[in-house]
This record gives C-alpha cells, sequence and structure tokens, in this order.
C-alpha cells in the first residue's frame, strides 16, 4: 500500500465537505476509519480514509493455538498504532472488524470456530473493546467481504446491491448481501456456506460434520487432497511436488495442474463440482443476480470454473433458466457467477465501512 503522506489529504480545503457520490453513506473527507480482517492465517489492519483509500497497514500472523489473548492484544496494539498515525490529520470513525466465525452477534461471542481452535466462547467484542477502550463493530469474515465487494467491487461494477459471495480461504466463507444489507440470520450465524454439505459421508470438517464445501473448496482442503493423492498412489506429479517442497501451497498444485498434471487437475475439478453443488442450492434459494467467488484458491478460477459451471448446469433449475449468453460477461437479469474483484483487500474494506454503514443519522 502506499506510504500515508501521499494520501494524507490537506485539512485546510477537506475539513468539511461531505462525500456522497458512490456510496449510500454520508461521510466527511476528513474521516478515516480502521478496517480489521481477522481470519484464521492472517490477521491485516488497516486504515483507510474516507474515500477508502489506504492510509497504513499492518499484517501479521494469526497464532491461534497462542490464545486469543496473546492474538488479540498484538491485533490492538497494531490499531492503536494506525491511530495514532493518522489521528492528527483525519478524525476516527470508527473501528470495524471482520472475524471469523460462527459469531453470535450482537453480543459478539466466538461459537466453536472451525478455524480458530480454541477460542470457543470468546467475548470477541467485549475482550477487543476491553482492550481498546473503545467501541468496535464486528461481523463475520465473509459478511466484511461481501460488503466490500457489494459497495467498492462487482456489485458496483455491475450496478447491483444484492449478492452472494464464497471466500475460498484457509476455510471457505459465505456472505449474503440484500439490498445493500448484510444478511445475518436471527443470531448472527447466517453465511456459514462453508458447512453446506456435499458429500455426507466424505471427509471429517473442522464444524464436527463430514463432507462440508470447506473440505473440498479451500486452500487447506486443496493440500488435503493432494496429500490424499499422494498416498494413495497414482499421482506421482502431486507425489514428486510434496516431497521435495514441505511448504508446498495450493498454489503449487494449481501450477502443477496448469502443467497439465492430472491428478493435480483432478482436485480443481473436485473444487469445482463441491463450488456448483453448494452454489446450484443458493441460486435456486435466492435468485440473486451476482455471486462472485474471492480468496486465494479463486486465483485458480481457470481450473475450478469448468466444472463448476457445468454443474450448475447439470444440477440448478433457475440457473439453466437464466444462464448468461458469456459465462464472463456480467448480464443483466440474468444469474452471473463472477470472480471477486478486490482481491485479500475485500475484507479489510468491508471492515472499515462499516463504522460508516452503523453510524446512526443524528451522528452526522
Ligand atoms: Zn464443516
Amino acid at each position: 500500500m502506499d506510504p500515508a503522506s501521499q494520501h494524507a489529504p490537506a485539512k485546510t480545503t477537506r475539513k468539511s465537505r461531505t462525500v456522497t457520490s458512490t456510496h449510500p453513506f454520508q461521510r466527511r473527507l476528513d474521516e478515516f476509519s480502521i478496517g480489521v480482517d481477522l481470519g484464521g492465517t492472517n490477521l491485516r489492519i488497516a486504515a483507510f480514509d474516507s474515500e477508502f483509500e489506504p492510509l497504513g497497514n499492518i499484517a501479521l500472523p494469526t497464532r491461534a493455538r497462542d490464545g486469543h489473548k496473546v492474538v488479540l492484544q498484538g491485533m490492538c496494539k497494531a490499531i492503536r498504532q494506525l491511530i495514532g498515525q493518522f489521528a492528527d490529520e483525519h478524525s476516527l470513525t470508527g473501528i470495524g472488524i471482520g472475524s471469523a466465525g460462527p459469531l453470535h452477534l450482537p453480543s459478539g461471542r466466538l461459537q466453536r470456530p472451525a478455524n480458530l481452535q480454541g477460542w470457543h466462547d470468546v467475548e470477541l467484542k467485549a475482550v477487543i473493546e476491553n482492550l481498546l477502550e473503545m467501541p468496535v463493530i464486528l461481523e463475520s469474515d465473509a459478511n466484511v467481504a461481501a460488503l466490500g465487494e457489494c459497495y467498492l467491487g462487482a456489485g458496483k461494477e455491475h450496478r447491483t446491491t444484492s449478492l452472494g459471495m464464497i471466500a475460498l480461504g484457509t476455510g471457505v466463507g459465505s456472505g449474503l448481501i440484500l439490498n445493500g444489507v448484510a444478511w445475518h440470520g436471527f443470531s448472527g450465524m447466517a453465511g456459514e456456506a462453508g458447512h453446506d454439505p456435499v458429500y455426507p459421508h466424505g471427509a471429517e470438517c473442522g464444524c464436527g460434520s463430514r463432507g462440508c464445501l470447506e473440505q473440498y473448496a479451500s486452500a487447506t482442503a486443496v493440500m488435503r487432497m493432494a496429500r490424499e493423492a499422494a498416498e494413495t498412489g497414482g499421482a506421482t506429479g502431486i507425489r514428486h511436488l510434496l516431497a521435495s517442497n514441505s511448504k508446498a501451497t495450493a498454489r503449487d498444485i494449481a501450477f502443477l495442474a496448469r502443467s497439465g498434471d492430472r491428478g493435480a487437475k483432478q482436485i480443481f475439478d473436485t473444487v469445482g463440482f463441491a463450488l456448483g453443488f453448494t452454489l446450484a442450492s443458493q441460486i435456486n434459494t435466492l435468485n440473486l443476480p451476482l455471486y462472485v467467488i474471492g480468496g486465494g484458491v479463486c486465483a485458480s478460477w481457470d481450473l475450478f470454473a469448468p466444472r463448476m459451471f457445468q454443474t450448475l448446469r447439470e444440477l440448478c433449475h433457475v440457473y439453466r433458466l437464466t444462464e448468461p449468453a458469456d459465462v464472463l460477461v456480467y448480464e443483466e437479469a440474468r444469474t452471473n457467477v463472477l470472480p471477486a474483484l478486490l482481491g485479500q483487500d475485500a475484507g479489510m474494506l468491508g471492515a472499515a465501512m462499516l463504522p460508516y454503514l452503523h453510524r446512526r443519522p443524528d451522528a452526522e
């Protein structure tokens, strides 16, 4: 991200004007907010000005096994550092945090998070607010990524405020934005499509079920399937890769697949089937104009998308009725399934929007 000096506005000229052009919420040009993306592997914290241009950011590993206190203390220290850095020039609107879930909302209590092992029943919101001595707004990580995509990414690009997002990272998250508002369900646990069953007798999942989407479409799942393929024989290319590189990632498996390796291609075929299977239910149920796929594994779109679209055509009645002429080009009044546009910043951007979206009208 660019250094703060390139983005710091001149106080005298920007102080009191408001910005209303492309966003549904009022904000002043001298404001800034903090967005946090607390994932199972990475913890990313950034300050954004009121145009959502980055002012500064801090990235840390999420060492969940060190316990929530250590991780959250490090996170709050980074938040305070960014606030201290920019508070002279800007006025802080608030702090938004997107966290791996499930989260009970509005309390902000974690509920057996599959990717933050040992954090069950952590009162996340209360612990963070105690450490910072100021209020924060908490959302699921997938919901903030979906909000980011809605207002600054694919939703903005295609002029729609309703979309479903599936984010393929360490786990699989999903967020649902209906008419510009994140759908929470009655207790904040909507958007757990990562735990939709795909194979009822499939791999055990951290959530306690079997065969969840997360076990077939996350970066973790790609590596598990690679190890299984290497162990059961036949997948010579994968076996050689894993033997020569103990730090191989899903990206390396994708590279192998693009080189033509059959075993590696089969893994991404499974990713595509699992995504198509889950999306078929969402599309039949919700009839939204746009579903976006984000997260690190989305970089392998070329490898999994053919099977994903094939599965949608085979299994999804509404998709067959509403498929666009070209699956890569957004078409009005059709069911569009497209890659997300914001990359790994979607979560932080969506989190940084939360203070504006939650602001009371009388606080303007
Ligand atoms: Zn699960």
